[in-house]
């Protein structure tokens, strides 16, 4: 058994933690690419979610390259990500792809199938030795996420501009090459001393947009045009609302031990988004709430194309532009998306933040000066 997941962002270095650790053999599907997306775009339908159609394309990369089985999480709810996993399997059976699909759903319906799944993934060996790895695991998407808040940090105050993404892409280059959970958190230490060795201009003040939108189009850089390392590189400072440790954390962990969990999302967004729509929308909604409470400068809302809840929530979003007086961008991205056009969106939304901050600014100046 050879076993392949779907990308997305840093999800792979957790899961080949977990694969390491539990002696699975698996194939990490190829790095999205524009390949990727035309041979999922090719056999999706049409008006199927982009995340649909890239992991489509990630599953027939990693098929070539001898997968014959894939593990996918599920998800049920208002939204399509429930039937995801019927679907693809009914493409790839029409390709004439022999695979096995298993799909981990939220152990909160029949625990027993879920044992069963796992128990085939994993062989002989223990459970408990599957609870340490995705303890492990866990343990990896954290010091990730933490990782990817630092370098969002110090990438607009470097004073050697580059620095940054040049660590984080040497990071991804060792990551693949060292084996099990240990060795990857030793990797992300070493590189955490290197980030914060960078030498930074403490006299920088940055603007501050907080990401915002559907999962897959926050957290995969491939389909959002590494739209963090391209802020940071216009001396934006960035911050990811949804990342790889919340998701398997809060939404995973905590809800199949029905443990509390922390969802301060949820209370900011009441006023406007009440209750859970599918997807991301109630994130999008409360967190947007929050940037807007800690001082950010603006937001920008990621969705692909014709994914439903983040349509309801940038319909409300401009409430919470006006009641909060927090500029909000929404960018809506789908395979014929072109580069030149979205940068120019982000640039020119980043020069009006600009202004608008200069402008306060000057306004609390002669405040002050009437004092
Ligand atoms: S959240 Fe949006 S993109 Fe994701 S499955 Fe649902 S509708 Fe599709």
């Amino acid at each position: 058994m050879k076993v392949t997941f779907p990308h997305m962002g840093n999800t792979c270095i957790v899961v080949k933690a977990l694969f390491e650790y539990l002696d699975i053999d698996f194939i990490t599907p190829p790095v999205c690419s524009k390949r990727t997306l035309e041979l999922g775009t090719k056999y999706a339908p049409e008006l199927a979610c982009l995340p649909l159609k890239i992991n489509i394309g990630n599953f027939i990369e990693s098929i070539e390259k001898g997968a014959d089985t894939i593990v996918m999480a599920g998800g049920c709810g208002p939204c399509r990500f429930g039937y995801y996993a019927e679907v693809q399997r009914e493409i790839l059976k029409d390709l004439g792809y022999n695979v096995d699909l298993f799909v981990l759903e939220l152990p909160n319906g029949d625990i027993q199938e879920f044992l069963r799944r796992v128990r085939k993934l994993i062989g002989r060996q223990s459970l408990w030795k599957a609870l340490i790895a995705i303890k492990k695991a866990t343990k990896v998407s954290i010091e990730l996420d933490q990782l990817d808040k630092l370098s969002f940090q110090v990438r607009p105050r470097e004073k050697v501009k580059g620095k940054t993404d040049w660590i984080m892409r040497k990071f991804q280059h060792q990551v693949s090459k060292v084996k099990g959970p240990e060795n990857i958190i030793r990797l992300i230490n070493e590189t955490r001393k290197e980030l914060e060795a960078i030498e930074t201009d403490p006299s920088i003040a940055p603007l501050k947009i907080g990401i915002v939108g559907e999962i897959y189009t926050v957290i995969e850089p491939f389909t959002n045009f590494k739209i963090e390392q391209l802020l940071g590189s216009m001396g934006i400072e960035v911050d990811r609302s949804l990342n790889v440790s919340h998701w398997i954390v809060e939404h995973m962990i905590k809800q199949a031990l029905h443990l509390r969990k922390h969802r301060p999302y949820e209370e900011a967004a009441q006023p406007y988004l009440s209750t859970m729509i599918g997807g991301h929308a109630q994130d999008t909604i409360g967190n947007s709430v929050l940037y807007a409470r800690q001082g950010y400068d603006g937001v920008i809302q990621l969705y692909p194309f014709t994914c439903m809840p983040e349509i309801v929530a940038e319909s409300i979003l401009p409430a919470v532009s006006n009641d909060l007086d927090i500029p909000i961008l929404t960018l809506i991205i789908d395979e014929l998306t072109g580069e030149a056009g979205y940068k120019t969106r982000i640039e020119a939304f980043v020069d009006m933040l600009a202004r608008r901050k200069e402008r306060k600014l000057r306004n609390n100046e002669y405040v002050l000066s009437g004092n």
